[in-house]
């Protein structure tokens, strides 16, 4: 892909998604802005992987000095799968060796949280901060520390897993293979859980006609729909929600003592209805709520891209 004698500063970032692959062209200079963009589906269990991603790279039509993937769930630092859900037929594959072989150009493989992370500091909600904790709320919960300005990975590239922090020992089961862990409560699936619950107890009727008249189908755009009409039935499930989302950013907070949080993820499009209460509710969760500055929590503002962007940031470094 890379001719010799051409020198380019484009970076190539792709976000691996459950169902889409998007893959973004950056220049690092201007790292708010995307000078191509194109979306292919995930192979099924990520099979034949390797030869989609070299494809979409090659089909942004730009010579890159580097590429980023960002992929859901733990990635080694070498760039080899570990754990990623989606991609079961990928696991202990060499991911960023094989596409570099494939490319020859030099390729970085992160988790797409830590990559959000990187976008949203660069060139987004965390821009400058030096000390920053990014969180998605979506299916699952990711999470993206940076420290010192830079990305933590830890011993093994596997730093930044906050949603299986375990916050219920006897809570639900988890795909992890764990229970209780806190993306089973504060995320997209746990808002679908709560509203379920609320439903067959007969305590959320206005969400429960936009599901059809069926209790079993309500999902939490039912309840923040509901919850924007005045609703205070659904407004009490997202208060639970955010309940559960505050407790688990004031754990990390008091481990991590970031200056911002941001928050990514589906349930970013329900910060209107959520993040006030997250806010009040993590001031009474957090240690010495009453004598630490503020710590704001704010939406991100990269949207769909922002996995793909810090991938391309990823490869630059
Ligand atoms: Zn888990």
């Amino acid at each position: 892909m890379s001719q010799p004698g051409q020198a380019s500063s484009i970076s190539i970032g792709l976000d691996v998604g459950g169902t889409k692959v998007l893959g973004v062209a950056v220049d690092p200079r201007r790292p708010g802005t995307v000078v191509a963009e194109r979306r292919v589906p995930t192979p099924d269990g990520g099979g034949g992987l390797v030869d989609t991603l070299v494809e979409l790279a090659g089909s942004l039509g730009l010579q890159p000095a580097s590429i980023g993937v960002g992929v859901p769930g733990l990635v080694d630092r070498a760039g080899t799968l570990h754990m990623v859900p989606h991609l079961r037929r990928m696991h202990d594959v060499p991911l960023a060796r094989l596409l570099a072989e494939r490319t020859a150009v030099p390729t970085v493989v992160d988790n797409d949280a830590n990559c959000h992370a990187v976008a949203e500091q660069a060139a987004g909600a965390a821009a400058g901060a030096a000390e920053a904790l990014m969180v998605t709320l979506g299916t699952g919960i990711g999470g993206g520390i940076i420290s010192g300005g830079r990305l933590l990975r830890g011993a093994n590239g596997f730093a930044g897993e906050p949603g299986h922090m375990v916050v219920d020992p006897n809570g639900p089961p988890c795909p992890c293979g764990k229970r209780g862990c806190w993306e089973r409560f504060a995320s997209g699936t746990g808002l679908g859980r709560l509203a379920r619950d609320a439903a067959h107890a007969g305590r959320l009727d206005a969400a429960v006609v936009l599901a059809g008249g069926d209790p079993e189908a309500v999902r939490g755009e039912h309840v923040t729909s509901a919850a924007r009409g005045g609703d205070v039935e659904s407004q009490a499930v997202l208060d639970s929600l955010a309940q559960w989302i505050a407790l688990g950013l004031a754990n990390l907070v008091n481990v991590l003592d970031p200056a911002i949080i941001v928050i990514g993820g589906g349930l970013v499009e329900a910060s209107d209805l959520l993040l006030p209460e997250v806010r009040s509710r993590f001031a009474a969760l957090v240690m010495a709520g009453e004598r630490r500055p503020v710590v704001p929590i704010v939406p991100a503002e990269l949207g769909e891209r922002a996995g793909a962007i810090g991938a391309a940031l990823l490869g630059v470094d």
